[in-house]
């Protein structure tokens, strides 16, 4: 059986952690702010965003939630986040993805700040972290190291594969792994025999979003599997890519869904927009 690797509970103490920070950069005049831009009305946006506000407020970060309706234009939300990038209030701006139709992401991920980039999705902080040089890092695949470190789990020369290319999850995940020294490879929805490839996996992270697709067929015995995937069964229950109860017996290491890649995807929002504040003060 495999040990769990406890999202929820690692979290709480790296979150305890920088309540800590914030309270002793608040003493010196440094009070870290994340603002949150969210357009719409999308449920599950909605759920993300007050989480968001929950744990920034419970570590003291000061945040801000700006609603916008689904109509906004595109010139209008680029106006906005313009205007945070000048408010030395937030050192932090997230914009909720995704966006209408009409808004072009791009475009949006661009006008950020790269200094606010706390979800490090502008192109510069993803061209930083390929170039091995990563200010900014995605938060989910960042988080996921946390979880290598805080497990002890050597990365060096291990074969690790990717399910999924998402430049949110799958592509930095990868290069993140390829910065320690593992054996890369980056499966996707055209990948040819997937069970076989990655039941040659040591590290497996699976960021597919579809439930239970990965079966014990998929893995490797005494391999570490990482399920970033956040799907609702029939009966809306949260469950991930990965089907737990037949792959737990053969892993290593094995994440949960909830309480697993989840809870340090958050964390490390606020890591990074605690460091933002720091570094804006010349303190990094
Ligand atoms: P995405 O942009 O939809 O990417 C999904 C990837 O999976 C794509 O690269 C796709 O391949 C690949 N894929 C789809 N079907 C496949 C198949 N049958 N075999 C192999 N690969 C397949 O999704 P994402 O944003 O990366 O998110 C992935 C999952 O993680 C979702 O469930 C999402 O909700 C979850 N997520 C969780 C967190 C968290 O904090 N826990 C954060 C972000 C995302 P193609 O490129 O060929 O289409």
């Amino acid at each position: 059986m495999s040990e769990l690797m406890n999202g929820k509970e690692l979290a709480e103490k790296m979150q305890a952690e920088l309540a800590l920070k914030v309270k002793e950069l608040n003493e010196r005049q440094i009070n870290p702010g994340l603002v949150v831009l969210l357009v719409g009305e999308n449920p599950a946006s909605q759920v993300y965003v007050r989480n968001k506000e929950r744990v920034a407020n419970q570590l003291g970060i000061y945040s801000k939630v700006e609603r916008y309706s689904q109509t906004i234009s595109e010139d209008e939300l680029l106006n906005e986040i313009e205007k945070y990038n000048k408010d030395p209030r937030f050192h932090g701006i997230l914009v909720q993805l995704p966006l209408p139709k009409h808004i072009d992401e791009e475009k949006v991920l661009l006008a950020i700040d790269p200094k606010k980039d706390v979800d490090g999705f502008h192109p510069l902080n993803l061209g930083r972290l390929f170039a091995g040089n990563p200010d900014k890092i995605p938060c989910t695949p960042y988080g996921i190291m946390k979880m290598f470190e805080a497990y002890d789990i050597d990365l060096t020369g291990k074969r690790a594969v990717v399910i999924g290319r998402s430049n949110i999850v799958g592509k930095p995940m990868a290069q993140l792994l390829l910065m320690a020294d593992a054996t890369v490879t980056i499966a996707h929805s055209k990948t040819k025999d997937l069970a076989a490839l990655t039941r040659e996996a040591d590290i497996l992270v699976v960021a597919i979003g579809r439930g239970h697709f990965v079966t014990k067929d998929f893995v490797k015995p005494g391999a570490v599997v990482v399920d970033v995937g956040m799907n609702r069964d029939e009966n809306g229950k949260l469950i991930g890519d990965v089907k737990f109860d037949e792959v737990a017996p053969l892993a290593s290491y094995i994440t949960p869904v909830p309480k697993g890649v989840g809870p340090m995807t958050i964390t490390m929002l606020m890591a990074q927009t605690v460091q933002s504040a720091e570094a804006e003060r010349g303190e990094l």
